[in-house]
C-alpha cells in the first residue's frame, strides 16, 4: 500500500531559487507541473532577481542542504533529479555527496554558469569540480555553447567543434551530451546530441527574435527530467523537452521590463 502510494513519478529539483519566476527553481517546478510529474526541490541558494537580472544572491548552509536531501530520502520515491544553479566549488560538493548517499535515479545536470543579464551563478573555482566530482554522475549534461567551452577548454565555433567538444564532456563520465546551440548567432539554432552508445543527432530549430527566453536551460532540463521520471528512454526525453521549449519561446509572457519568462502552457 505504501508503495503504491509512492507510485506517482517524482522528480527533484537542485538549484537556486529566482524572486522574478522565471528561472531556477521556479522554472522547474513549473515545467515539471506541466509535464505531469510531483517535484520536489532542495533548495541550494536564493537570489534576489527580476528580469532584469540578479541582483544578489546567496547559498545556504551545509547543514540545511544536507537536511533536505535526508528529508526526501526518507518519505519520497524520487525517480529522476537535475542540478541547475549551484553557487560555487563548496556547495557542488555537497551536492555531490548527497548524490552520492542517496538514490534518487537518473541525473539531469544543467551547468548553470552565468545568468542572460551576466550574473555568475557558479564561482569560476567551482567549474573544475564540477568537470571532476560532478558530471561523472550526470546521465545527461546540457551545457550551452559557452558552458561548453568553460567546460571543455574549448573554442566552439562550427559544427565539428560541438561534436568534438560533447566527446570531451563525455570523457569526463557524463553518460549523454546535449550542446545547445542558443547562445550561436545563426538563423537556426542546432543542439547536437551525444548518446551513450554513440549514436548522435542535431536538433534544429528556426531562431525566435525575442529576448523573452530567460528560463530557458531549466524548462529544457526539468522537462527531460520529468520525461525520464514517466519512464521514457533518453532519447525521447530529450526530443520532447526540445519541443516543449520551442513551443514555450514562441509564446513568451509579457512580464517585467527585461528577460521575460517562457509560457509553459504553449
Ligand atoms: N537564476 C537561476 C536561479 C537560475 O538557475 C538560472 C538558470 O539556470 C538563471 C537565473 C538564469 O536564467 P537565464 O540565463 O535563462 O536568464
Amino acid at each position: 500500500m505504501a508503495e503504491e502510494l509512492n507510485s506517482f513519478p517524482q522528480t527533484l529539483t537542485i538549484a537556486g531559487t529566482d524572486s522574478g519566476g522565471g528561472a531556477g527553481v521556479m522554472a522547474d517546478l513549473k515545467t515539471m507541473q506541466e509535464r505531469h510529474v510531483f517535484s520536489t526541490a532542495v533548495i541550494v541558494a536564493v537570489t534576489a532577481q527580476n528580469t532584469l537580472g540578479v541582483q544578489d544572491f546567496m547559498a545556504l548552509p551545509k547543514k540545511l542542504i544536507d537536511e533536505q536531501f535526508a528529508s526526501l530520502a526518507d518519505d519520497l520515491a524520487i525517480k529522476a533529479c537535475k542540478t541547475g544553479m549551484l553557487a560555487d566549488a563548496e556547495h557542488v560538493e555537497i551536492v555531490v555527496d548527497n548524490l552520492k548517499r542517496y538514490d534518487f535515479g537518473p541525473l539531469i545536470v544543467d551547468p548553470v554558469m552565468i545568468a542572460k543579464g551576466g550574473a555568475a551563478l557558479l564561482a569560476d573555482d567551482a567549474i573544475e569540480v564540477v568537470k571532476r566530482d560532478l558530471l561523472p554522475l550526470a546521465t545527461i549534461v546540457t551545457p550551452n555553447l559557452p558552458e561548453a567551452e568553460r567546460l571543455t577548454a574549448m573554442s566552439i565555433k562550427t559544427a565539428d567543434d560541438m561534436k568534438q567538444a560533447a566527446k570531451v564532456l563525455q570523457a569526463t563520465g557524463a553518460k549523454n551530451v546535449m550542446i545547445k546551440g542558443g547562445h550561436g548567432d545563426t538563423d537556426k539554432v542546432s543542439d547536437y546530441v551525444l548518446l551513450e552508445d554513440g549514436h548522435s543527432f542535431w536538433l534544429s530549430s528556426p531562431r525566435v527574435d525575442t529576448v523573452r527566453t530567460h528560463g530557458t536551460g531549466d524548462t529544457l532540463s526539468s522537462a527531460m527530467t520529468a520525461e525520464i521520471a514517466k519512464g521514457h528512454d533518453i532519447e525521447t526525453a530529450i526530443r520532447t523537452a526540445k519541443d516543449f521549449v520551442e513551443a514555450a519561446i514562441r509564446h513568451t509572457i509579457q512580464v517585467g521590463h527585461g528577460h521575460g519568462p517562457l509560457n509553459h502552457w504553449a
